[in-house]
C-alpha cells in the first residue's frame, strides 16, 4: 500500500474486507436472494413504453412523490406514518447511521445477521455490538439481549424480521420486548416480507421508537435499487436530512411505480417461490447428512457434515451452481451453506449437484 493510501484511509476502513460479490457468469445463480423470474413479454413492452415518457435530461423528483403514493397504496403503509426512499435498503441503513453517528454511539444487532449493519456502523465511525442468537435454532436470546441493551445503550437496534442468513422469523412477542427495552431507535428490517405472513408495518405508531424498513429487491426488482423506510413523521423528517437530494433516479422511480401498478405479477412469482421453498426444504430434509433450517424467506440455510462445506461449495460450483458458503464467517455458521430458492429446474439442478457432491 502506498504511503498516501496508508495515512489517508482510516485504519478501521483499511481493516475491513470489501463486500464480496462473486462472479456468477455461466452459473445457476442461487447466492443472492434474487427472484429468478422475468416478466411476461407484454408487460415488458408496456414498461418500455412507459419509460419513453421519462426525461433523462431532468433531475428526478427529489421526494419521489408519485412513487411514494403508489408505494403507500400498494404496501398498506399507515397514512399517519412518514415514508423515506433509499437506493436499496442498504442506503437507508447508511442514512440512519449518518443521522445518529457520534463518537461512542453504538449500533446493536444479532449475530449471525445481515453484514451491512456491521459494515455501515464502521463506515459511520460507530461501534457495532452483535448479540449471539441461540445456537440450536437461531432464536432470540432475550436475557442476553436485555443485558446488552442495558449495558451498551445502543442508538440503533437493527432486527431483520425474518433474519438473513438464518431464514427464521423471530418470535413477535420477543421483538416487542426488545422494542420496549431499547433505549432509542429500533429498525425492523423486513426485507423478506414477501415470503412471510408476519409484519410489524400495521403496528407502526404503537411505539415512538419503531421504524420498519423494506425493499423491492426480494419481490423481484433487485436491479432497480429501491428500499423504503416507514415510521413516525417527525423522526423521519430529521433522518431525511442525511439523504442525498436525488438518490432515486428517474428510471427507478418510473419503473418501480409501473411495477407496483402490476403487483399481481410479482405476487404470483412470490407465491411460486414460496411453493418451491417448501418443495426444496422437503427434498433437503430427505438427504443424508444435510440439515436444512426452516425458512420464512426466499432462501434456505443448510448445515452439511463437519468440515465439508468448502468442498461441497466448490463441487456445486463445478456442477454449475453458485450458492453462498457461510462456513468460517461466524462461529454459529460453521459447516453452513445458504441457497436461494430458484426456478424449479434450477432447484433440481442444485439438488442433483448436492446429492452427487463428495
Ligand atoms: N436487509 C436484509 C436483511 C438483507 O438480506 C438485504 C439484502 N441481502 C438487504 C437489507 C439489502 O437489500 P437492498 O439493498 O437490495 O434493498
Amino acid at each position: 500500500m502506498s504511503n498516501l493510501t496508508e495515512h489517508l484511509i482510516r485504519p478501521e476502513i483499511q481493516n475491513l474486507d470489501a463486500y464480496q460479490v462473486p462472479d456468477a457468469a455461466g452459473l445457476i445463480k442461487l447466492d443472492a436472494m434474487e427472484n429468478p423470474y422475468t416478466w411476461p413479454e407484454g408487460l415488458r413492452r408496456e414498461w418500455l413504453e412507459a419509460l419513453q415518457a421519462v426525461h433523462l435530461n431532468r433531475y428526478p423528483d427529489p421526494q419521489g412523490n408519485e412513487l411514494r403514493a403508489v408505494l403507500r397504496a400498494s404496501m398498506g403503509i399507515p397514512d399517519a406514518m412518514g415514508l423515506l426512499l433509499g437506493n436499496g435498503s442498504d442506503e437507508l441503513i447508511q442514512i440512519l447511521a449518518l443521522a445518529v453517528a457520534q463518537p461512542g454511539r453504538k449500533i446493536l444487532s444479532l449475530d449471525p445477521g445481515f453484514v451491512m449493519y456491521r459494515m455501515i456502523a464502521r463506515f459511520a465511525g460507530m461501534a457495532y455490538v452483535g448479540v449471539p442468537l441461540r445456537a440450536e435454532d437461531f432464536s432470540l436470546d432475550l436475557p442476553a439481549l436485555s443485558a446488552a441493551l442495558e449495558k451498551e445503550q445502543p442508538a440503533i437496534v437493527f432486527i431483520a424480521y425474518p433474519n438473513n442468513p438464518t431464514g427464521n422469523l423471530f418470535d413477535a412477542d420477543a421483538v416487542v420486548r426488545i422494542i420496549e427495552a431499547a433505549p432509542d431507535l429500533v429498525v425492523l428490517d423486513e426485507a423478506y416480507a414477501p415470503f412471510t405472513d408476519r409484519s410489524f408495518l400495521p403496528r407502526l405508531g404503537d411505539w415512538s421508537n419503531l421504524v420498519v424498513m423494506r425493499t423491492l429487491s426480494k419481490m423481484g426488482l433487485a436491479g432497480l435499487r429501491l428500499g423504503y423506510l416507514a415510521g413516525p413523521n417527525e423522526l423521519l423528517a430529521e433522518i431525511d436530512k442525511t439523504r442525498l437530494p436525488y438518490n432515486i433516479g428517474v428510471l427507478t422511480q418510473a419503473s418501480a411505480a409501473f411495477a407496483l401498478r402490476h403487483r399481481e405479477v410479482l405476487d404470483e412469482q412470490t407465491q411460486r417461490i414460496r411453493g418451491e421453498r417448501s418443495r426444496l426444504f422437503a427434498r433437503l430434509s430427505g438427504l443424508d447428512g444435510v440439515r436444512p433450517y426452516p425458512s420464512e424467506t426466499n432462501f434456505i440455510l443448510l448445515r452439511v457434515p463437519t468440515g465439508q462445506a468448502g468442498e461441497i461449495f466448490e463441487s456445486l460450483k463445478r456442477s454449475g451452481v453458485l450458492v453462498k458458503n457461510l462456513d468460517g464467517t461466524q462461529p454459529l455458521l460453521e459447516d453452513c451453506l445458504r441457497v436461494t430458492v430458484g426456478r424449479a429446474e434450477e432447484n433440481d439442478a442444485f439438488l442433483a449437484a448436492l446429492a452427487s457432491a463428495p
